[in-house]
């Protein structure tokens, strides 16, 4: 059987660089759930379509083919047969890719995706919903969060090394505002797993939180 590790927590809180890390260290592929809904939503916004309007977005899904690949361990997300890695990064692909995760038909879309990979896979899988629906069976479920100014510092760094413009408070106000949509949404809200280990970063170094998350998960195995 697979071994299946679920982190689940609010942007920002890094759990991509974190489960990442740690899943080369254990030999583990590592999947980022939350590029799947990002390139939905791209579709969304290439389109001219309304992501918060949930008819429209539910009617957009059959022209929508969306995978994941590995390639040297890094995921690749193709949206109907396009590499969009890079486009799903930009500050509307984020805000288009937390409306359409409130879509019940969105969640239901991506499911089986998320469930095939993991149930054939050793892996790390992050997002908000992990934990709790899509591997309710995980052998380690971690909550990963720390305060929101952590976490917006380190978004607003990460946008300022690729050239982008927005300012820490812009950063820190799409931030709450997706934190807001993700936990108050009726479907999968964000909340910790009743059987996770939560961990909280906000005063750790990367180093450091990679080596907590490590040694939680080297403990069940
Ligand atoms: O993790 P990331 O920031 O890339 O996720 C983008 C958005 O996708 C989140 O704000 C959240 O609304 C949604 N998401 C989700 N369930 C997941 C992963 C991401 O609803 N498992």
């Amino acid at each position: 059987m697979a071994f299946n590790v679920a982190i689940d927590g609010p942007a920002g809180a890094g759990k991509s660089s974190i489960a990442r890390a740690a899943a080369k260290e254990l030999g583990f592929i590592y999947v980022d759930t939350g590029a799947l809904y990002r390139a939905v939503g791209v579709y969304g916004l290439r389109n001219g379509i309304d992501n918060k309007n949930a008819e429209a977005v539910a009617g957009m899904l059959p022209h929508i083919s969306v995978e994941l690949k590995f390639r040297d361990g890094v995921q690749h997300v193709y949206l109907n047969g396009e590499d969009v890695s890079e486009e799903i990064r930009t500050p509307p692909a984020s805000m288009a890719a937390s409306d359409v995760s409130a879509v019940p038909a969105v969640r239901q879309f991506l499911f089986d995706l998320q469930r095939d990979i993991a149930a054939k896979n050793d892996c790390i899988m992050d997002g908000r919903d992990i934990g709790t629906v899509v591997l309710p069976n995980a052998q380690v479920k971690i909550f990963l969060t720390a305060s929101p100014e952590a976490r917006a510092m380190r978004r607003y760094k990460e946008l300022q090394e690729k050239g982008a413009k927005d300012t820490y408070e812009e950063v820190l106000a799409d931030l709450l505002q997706r934190d807001y949509n993700d936990s108050h949404r009726a479907v999968a809200p964000l909340k910790p797993a009743e059987d996770s280990i939560t961990v909280d970063n906000s005063g750790l170094s990367l180093e450091d939180s990679i080596e907590q998350v490590l040694s939680v998960i080297r403990a069940a195995l």
